[in-house]
């Protein structure tokens, strides 16, 4: 099993919208990164991402030139699995799609080293099922960033059924080294994140469906009305909604329907467990 200070090279599958951010970040802090997509062109977008990225941070003077070109040096791109050979860690970030994560992670098990630990970006997928296209479930576990990767500063720790626990401390302190602060779900569909996450913004598309306001005032009302930076039309741009089909496909399929109130929440209303007013919510409150 590594030690943190045993990564030298991380190696991360899939160059889209977060496996091109996972790469600059990783680069970011110093480790040296072999990105595997499965086209060269798919590789250019990434490349063209984080050169986006990191120019962005130098015109803010968040960066210096040198270190975004060291950073943008430290990343190799390759369309060979063989190249991540030497790779102590392995995120991938490739379609949400179960199948072909199982591939992959197949893959993987095969070229990389045998205490090589794998962590996969999924949103909403099993981790412990991902894990089993492996002969190492126990190195295997969720490491999901949040987008854009380079700028969010959370990521979510996910543990698989057969996750061991040095994996599961391993990673936290990889995501710490990156600058991340983490936070750790068990293996249960969404995690925290987007069992959450995703039927808010299931409801958003449902409202301007059946036609409850313009998709500017469902957005602006979710932002002026709940103060978060995004309404959900306007986020689930960003995700991709191809990402959030997939995920809210998965939700589904595992949790039925999940638009009754929550039964904690007629339980604690029945408790006055009401919130600030009365002192005491999911928080306490003095
Ligand atoms: P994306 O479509 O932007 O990128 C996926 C990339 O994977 C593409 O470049 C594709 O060519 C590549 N790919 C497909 N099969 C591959 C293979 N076998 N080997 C190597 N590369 C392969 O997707 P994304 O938005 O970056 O999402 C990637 C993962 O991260 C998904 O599991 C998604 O659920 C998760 N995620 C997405 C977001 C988000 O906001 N977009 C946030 C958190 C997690």
């Amino acid at each position: 099993m590594f030690a943190l200070e045993d990564i030298e090279t991380v190696g991360v599958v899939g160059a889209g919208t977060m496996g091109s951010g996972i790469a600059q970040v990783s680069a970011q802090a110093g480790y040296q990164v072999r990105l595997r997509d499965i086209e060269e062109e798919y590789l250019d977008r990434g490349f063209e991402t984080i050169d986006d990225s990191l120019g962005r941070f130098v015109e803010r003077d968040t960066l210096s030139q040198d270190e975004a070109d060291a950073a943008r040096e430290r990343i190799t791109g390759t369309t060979d699995l063989a190249d991540l050979a030497k790779c102590e860690l392995v995120i991938e970030a490739v379609v949400e799609n179960m199948n072909v994560k199982k591939e992959v992670f197949a893959d993987l098990d095969d070229v990389v080293g045998e205490d090589a630990v794998l962590g996969t970006n999924t949103s909403t997928l099993s981790i412990t099922s991902i894990a089993s296209a492996t002969d190492r479930p126990e190195r295997v576990v969720g490491l999901h960033f949040m987008n854009p990767v380079p700028v969010m500063s959370g990521v979510e720790v996910v543990i698989g059924e057969k996750t061991s626990e040095g994996t599961g401390e391993l990673v936290h302190t990889f995501a710490e080294e990156l600058g991340k602060e983490t936070w750790e779900a068990e293996d249960k569909p969404g995690f925290v994140s987007n069992r959450i996450l995703m039927p808010w913004i299931n409801e958003g598309i449902r409202a301007l469906d059946e036609g409850v306001a313009t998709k500017e005032d469902i957005d602006r009302g979710m932002k002026l009305g709940t103060n978060v930076p995004m309404g959900p039309l306007e986020l689930a741009d960003h995700i991709g909604l191809d990402v959030c089909l997939d995920a809210t496909r998965t939700l589904w399929e595992e949790l039925g329907d999940r638009y009754k109130p929550a039964y904690l929440l007629k339980r604690k209303v029945e408790a006055d467990d009401l919130g600030k007013k009365t002192g005491q919510g999911f928080y306490t409150y003095d």
